[in-house]
């Protein structure tokens, strides 16, 4: 048990009193005590002296005799007991016995008579009020009267003694009202100081336990409790001075909230500790400061959404959630992840939103989706989770003015509060994402521009030229070769003098809808320069090759293109070569493709030459 400041003050202060009470009754009964002996023993030595004259007397003038009576009458003097005299065995043998009471009585008589010195004590204890003195009788020669002229004792022996017992008990009543008196005045000079004290330290105490309580609410949070000022002394400023650290701490904690609130776009407030909200916030802010400096630095949208991902699962702790991209051009919408798994197949959505990306209600109204109330918000939230009791929501991320992207998260109801206190961080962190994945987006597609040519859509020869590297590593790891047709359309001059260049290009959009046509998904159609284009048939020997070329050619030279309000026909050379069996680089290769294209060319047109090495004469015939 913890005592308050205040009992404990009252507590020891009346230790020390009782203490101080203690030592004045003992130290008053001590020295009461001492004084009531030595004045007894000065009163009774004196009597004692008395009696022995007034015997003397007696003895000289003869009326020994009636010394009973004598002592009789001293004993009864106010505040004597008794006076009695035994006769010693000096006088006993010269004298006789005496009389009965002068016989020894008790051991103190014996040790009186025996040592010849007087006993002065209490009767009965220590705090006996009844006092004795014995007091012995020594024969002497000297002094008034010359006691060997009657006693036939030696000098110096003890004729007898005398005994008398006084009472003590008005001393000792004396005493005990000094006593009472005292311990009365301490007592009440204890009980004065104690409610002096009481009433000084009740401000300290109040204020101390104000000051506690305030410190209490605020370690919850809570600065709003103020302190009461009592006095103007230090207690008070102290008072004073919480309050005002207090107020401060108030004003700016809520400055700082209200801004970090307005910065996550946020009402402030979640559970009302103010300090323990205000730095979550904060170190949520710095987190997000730091994720948009990460994918700021990040090379591509996957990388943006993996770390997206990673922010869902560790900084919030949620591990069922969906990322779907969308494509505006192809209106649909893709997983990018699922439940931290890339690329996996929807699970938490209708797979139909795939292709109906309106069906999604958050790309559709670019807002955010609460399903947590009514799960039916969104009609194609998968209808097994919402059967399993899931909730969900759905955020949408805005790149370049439409939906780009939308983040979902599937809840259990026991996660619902967190999540909607999560909810406007894991917003900031979408709105810092959005800029970034707009940019990156902007980039991949202006690459991609670069790469392919804008009026058929085929690949160009810069793609070639970034691709050519994997093309011969996947070769080279498979084990297989690859076919390169070289093509270009004959005479094809006269069609652009003829009929102009609007004709000459669509004849070229048509060229390369048929040799899309003519190959697999895997292959390459590039337009290598103007009206040469290059085909790329991986895992394909060249005989294989071959066929398809000629397949191609056929089918050119079956193709009728319109110019103008005519059909024409055209048709077109191709050179073929093999890598690696015609040679071990690509580039290589390519140029045999291209001689084998010459050869064809002189040999008439409308044909497909494989390459053999009797057509590479020398490299600077070409
Ligand atoms: P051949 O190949 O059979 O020797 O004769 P050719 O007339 O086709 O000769 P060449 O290959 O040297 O001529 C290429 C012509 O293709 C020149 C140019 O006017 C035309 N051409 C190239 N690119 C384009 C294009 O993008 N559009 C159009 N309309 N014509 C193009
Ligand atoms: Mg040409
Ligand atoms: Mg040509």
């Amino acid at each position: 048990m913890t005592l308050k400041l205040q009992t404990k003050t009252l507590l020891a202060l009346a230790s020390v009193m009782l203490v101080l009470i203690l030592v004045i009754t003992l130290a008053s009964l001590a020295s009461f005590r001492d004084f009531s002996i030595r004045a007894a023993t000065e009163q009774t030595r004196t009597s004692a002296e008395i009696i022995r004259v007034a015997l003397t007397e007696s003895m000289l003038n003869g009326t020994i005799h009636q010394r009973d009576s004598l002592l009789k009458r001293i004993g009864q003097i106010d505040g004597l007991d008794e006076a009695r005299v035994i006769r010693g065995p000096l006088v006993q043998e010269q004298f006789g016995d005496g009389l009965s009471i002068e016989s020894i009585t008790d051991p103190t008589d014996y040790q009186v008579l025996s040592t010849g010195k007087s006993v002065y004590t209490l009767v009965g204890g220590y705090l006996s009020a009844e006092f004795r003195a014995t007091v012995p009788y020594i024969a002497s020669s000297k002094g008034d009267v010359n006691c060997l002229n009657c006693h036939a004792v030696p000098e110096g022996s003890v004729l007898g003694a005398l005994t008398l017992t006084a009472s003590i008990k008005h001393m000792r009543t004396a005493a005990l009202l000094t006593i009472i008196v005292l311990v009365g005045a301490t007592a009440l000079l204890s009980v004065i100081s104690l409610l002096f004290l009481r009433r000084l330290l009740q401000p300290l105490v109040t204020t101390a336990n104000e000051i506690e309580q305030a410190v209490r609410q605020a370690k919850a949070g809570d600065f709003s409790v103020r302190v009461q000022q009592r006095s103007n002394d230090e207690i008070g400023a102290i008072a004073r001075h919480f309050n005002s650290l207090s107020e401060g701490i108030t004003t700016k904690l809520s400055e700082i909230r209200n801004n970090v609130a307005h910065l996550i776009q946020s009402q402030p407030l979640v559970n009302g500790d103010l300090l323990a909200d205000t730095a979550n916030t904060v170190s949520g802010l710095v987190k997000v400061a730091q994720f948009k400096q990460a994918i700021e630095e990040d090379e591509s949208s996957e990388e943006v959404f993996q770390r997206i991902s990673e922010v869902i699962q560790t900084e919030f702790n949620f591990s069922h959630y969906s990322v779907y991209e969308v494509d505006q051009i192809k209106k649909q919408i893709n997983t990018i992840n699922v439940d931290g798994i890339a690329q996996a197949p929807i699970k938490w959505c209708n797979s139909d939103i795939t292709d109906k990306c309106t069906t999604c209600r958050a790309m559709r109204t670019g807002h955010c989706i609460d399903g947590t109330e009514n799960t039916l918000i969104c009609r194609s939230f998968s209808n097994e989770a919402r059967q399993e009791g899931k909730l969900y929501l759905c955020f949408p991320v805005i790149q370049s003015g439409g939906v780009g992207s939308v983040i979902q998260l599937v809840l259990e109801p026991n996660d619902l509060k967190r999540a909607l206190i999560a909810k406007p961080l894991i917003e900031s962190y979408l709105r810092e994402a959005a800029p970034v994945l707009q940019a990156k987006s902007l980039m991949a597609s202006l690459r991609e521009s670069t790469l392919n040519d804008a009026m058929t859509g085929l690949r160009n020869r810069r793609f070639l030229e970034e691709y050519s590297e994997t093309l011969m590593n996947q070769c080279k790891r498979r084990g297989t070769s690859m076919t390169l047709i070289m093509m270009d359309l004959d005479y094809f001059k006269k069609v652009n003098d003829t009929y102009g260049h609007d004709v000459g290009d669509s004849i070229l959009i048509d060229l390369s809808n048929i040799f899309k046509a003519h190959v697999r998904e895997s292959d390459l159609v590039i337009r290598y320069g103007g009206e040469e284009f290059l085909i790329i048939l991986p895992d394909t020997h060249a005989e294989d090759g071959f066929l398809v070329a000629e397949k191609i050619r056929k089918a050119v030279e079956a193709f009728q293109f319109k110019a103008g309000s005519v059909l024409i026909n055209k048709t077109i050379s191709a050179g073929l070569a093999d890598y690696p069996s015609d040679g071990q680089a690509f580039w290589q290769v390519l140029k045999y493709a291209d001689v084998s294209l010459y050869a064809a060319k002189d040999a008439g047109r409308n044909q497909v030459v494989r390459f053999t090495p009797e057509l590479w004469i020398s490299e600077e015939k070409y």
